[in-house]
């Protein structure tokens, strides 16, 4: 994974802005902005400790070429995509993509932060979707619960049994999951030949030929 982004580093050698324009998910937006903060003004979440930096300083930094602040940054993880700042953007920036987008990037060549709980929790969820089709709700809750150690999970499990004890009898949880089972989608081969078509695609349009 190191070795992605050693080979990212080179290729783009001291040009940020190309290499977020041309790997990053609608990367090619950002040159477009001109830093007037509205996204982050509107920004509903970004008081929140776990922002470093909000989006219009991400974009600032990505053409002031500062690659290792941004592809290690908090803040793209943080944004629950709310649109406000999409909706409000003079530019028509789509900020919300272009963050996850950011995201994305920096999580495929391996620096984006590590125990970060959003991107703990998209990368179960991709996970287990890309298998059955379908979310496993109990798997998804146990990783995100566990994943800061055996004591403060089971904590939490205890903390939360009731509620889940609740999605169980209502049919909306089941216990069988634990174990692999569960419902999952009927044509999980459908599934697996849309999503490698979806991959070819992408890595056309990232070698610029889609
Ligand atoms: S609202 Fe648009 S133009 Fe203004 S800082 Fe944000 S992305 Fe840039
Ligand atoms: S979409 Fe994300 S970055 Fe934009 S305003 Fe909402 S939370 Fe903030």
């Amino acid at each position: 994974m190191r070795d992605l982004d050693q080979e990212m580093a080179d290729r783009y050698r001291n040009n940020f802005l190309k290499e977020i324009e041309e790997q990053a998910e609608m990367g090619e937006w950002v040159k477009l902005c001109m830093q007037c903060g509205l996204c982050s003004g509107s920004c509903p979440t970004h008081f929140h400790d776990g922002w470093d930096h909000p989006p219009h300083e991400i974009f600032m930094l990505i053409r002031a070429g500062k690659r290792d602040e941004v592809l290690q940054a908090k803040g793209m993880w943080m944004c629950t995509s709310c649109y406000n700042c999409y909706v409000r953007c003079p530019r028509k920036v789509p900020v919300t993509h272009v963050m996850h987008g950011i995201a994305e990037y920096a999580y495929r060549i391996g620096r984006s932060p590590k125990g970060q709980s959003t991107q703990h929790l998209s990368t179960t969820f991709w996970n287990n979707c890309i298998q059955t089709g379908r979310v496993n709700e109990l798997h998804l809750t146990q990783t995100l619960y566990f994943k800061d150690g055996f004591l403060a999970g089971l904590k939490k499990f205890i903390e939360m049994s009731r509620i889940g004890l609740g999605l169980a009898r209502a049919g909306r949880m089941n216990p069988l999951e634990a174990i692999g089972a569960g419902h999952k989608c009927k044509d999980t081969q459908g599934i697996a030949a849309m999503l490698a078509k979806a991959k070819e695609l992408e890595a056309r349009r990232k070698e610029g030929k889609g």
